[in-house]
């Protein structure tokens, strides 16, 4: 079995679902001890059981602080140190200007974007006495490019990526690495039920002509947490079938 993660212990946000499931299932498979993070208790709870003694499930809502505090003290407590902490959870939601309302814009940023602020705070600490850390922050498509009536989202994602880059020229002499990752159109939950409604950015509008297998994702994360990508911090890293290369005339 590939052990590129062998002895590390992540702590994946949003890894009951989707592409953090799919993280959690290859690190564990990678040698990781791992840390589903989320607030669907019965997937994240079912799928640490799946994966035995090597995985726990806490319940974390990422927009609550406290969560936080007790997510790294528990894992402390049960693993003995955090070396790699993936900021994965997150909601898509848009709608016109003038129409999407405050509400929904406060959620989307709470989530999106104050989720990875307020874990770097809690987790900073642990990374930097488990140091060479890594820290993954998932923004998106979104996060290199506009997309139409999805301001929250979008601002969001362009957010992760400049924390991610504040971070990152922060915690480089400390021995923690941060990078940020953005997914194009990737088959999972979030997009599965709203293909009409979803920003093309976020479906299979892109060079190749498909969307992507979370599992094309988790190759980059995994790449990101383990030491093979000691001399990366602070990028961006695109992985969405060409969408953002550009246009192509027909
Ligand atoms: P998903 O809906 O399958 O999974 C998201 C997970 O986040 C769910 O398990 C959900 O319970 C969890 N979550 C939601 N709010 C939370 C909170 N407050 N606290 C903790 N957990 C919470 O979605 P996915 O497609 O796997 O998305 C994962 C990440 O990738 C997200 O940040 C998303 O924005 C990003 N992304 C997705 C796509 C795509 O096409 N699917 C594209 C680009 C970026």
């Amino acid at each position: 079995m590939n052990q590129r993660l062998k002895g590390r212990v992540a702590l994946i946000t949003g890894g009951a679902s989707g592409m953090g499931a799919a993280h959690a299932r290859a690190f564990a498979g990678a040698g990781a001890r791992i840390v589903i993070a989320d607030v669907a208790d019965e997937a994240g709870s079912a799928l640490a059981a799946e994966l035995g003694q090597s995985a726990m499930y806490l319940h974390l809502d990422v927009t609550r602080s406290a969560d936080w505090t007790a997510a790294i003290a528990e894992t402390l407590r049960i693993f003995g140190k955090l070396d790699v902490l993936v900021n994965n959870a997150g909601v898509l939601d848009g709608g016109p200007l003038g129409s999407f309302t405050e509400q929904q814009w406060a959620r989307v940023l709470d989530i999106n974007l104050t989720g990875p602020f307020l874990g770097m705070s809690a987790a900073r600490a642990a990374l930097i006495a488990a140091r060479p850390a890594s820290v993954i922050n998932i923004s998106s498509a979104a996060g290199m490019q506009g997309v139409s009536g999805m301001h929250a989202y979008t601002a969001s994602k362009f957010g992760v990526r400049g924390l991610t880059k504040s971070a990152a020229l922060e915690l480089a002499p400390h021995g923690v690495r941060v990078n940020s990752v953005h997914p194009g159109g990737i088959l999972t939950p979030m997009i599965a039920g709203a293909a009409t409604d979803a920003p093309a950015i976020d479906r299979g509008d892109n060079t190749l002509g498909r969307l992507g297998l979370p599992e094309e994702v988790t190759d980059l994360v995994v790449f990101l947490a383990s030491g093979e990508s000691s001399y990366c911090t602070g990028a961006e890293f695109v992985v969405d079938g060409g969408m953002t290369a550009g246009s192509t005339f027909s």
